[in-house]
């Protein structure tokens, strides 16, 4: 699947690289990321709109530890698709339609809204779960714009 739901647990929400660093620094790091990559989606090749930097976390289950991999530039949708939770939030709030949502996801990875939904309920299911633990964060090498 080319274009996956990713859902932080909630006893690091607000512990992410982007939450920690001063503004500036975190627009430094997207903007070398642009002049390197080019400016557009990753994921889909979209190439209007603003670009977002998302954080690549893995998880090792067995130890609790969150690790940063690297990040992957994304178009506002593809963003939206990664933190679905936050989208259905603002969706309430008529900030969004979640359904552009969903297209997105199914244009995107070729499939039907069948498969969207039973996506969404596994990243919700593996979001319940790893939401019950403490997770030690490892920033790996980024850990380096945290000491500035
Ligand atoms: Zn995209």
């Amino acid at each position: 699947m080319k274009l996956e739901i990713e859902l932080v647990p909630s006893t690091v929400w607000y512990s992410s690289l982007y939450q920690l660093l001063p503004k500036e620094v975190w627009n430094k790091i997207r903007n070398s990321i642009i002049l390197e990559r080019g400016r557009k989606c990753q994921v889909c090749g979209e190439t209007m709109g603003v670009m977002n930097l998302h954080e690549i976390w893995s998880y090792d289950d067995m130890n609790h530890i969150q690790k940063l991999e690297g990040f992957v530039l994304l178009c506002r949708m593809c963003h939206n698709v990664k933190h679905i939770g936050l989208s259905g939030m603002r969706a309430m709030k008529g900030e969004l339609n979640f359904e552009d949502v969903s297209r997105h996801f199914c244009k995107v990875n070729g499939c039907s809204k069948a498969v969207f939904e039973k996506h969404k309920a596994t990243a919700f299911e593996i979001w319940r779960l790893r939401s019950q633990h403490q997770w030690m964060q490892n920033f790996g090498e980024y850990a380096q714009y945290l000491r500035q």
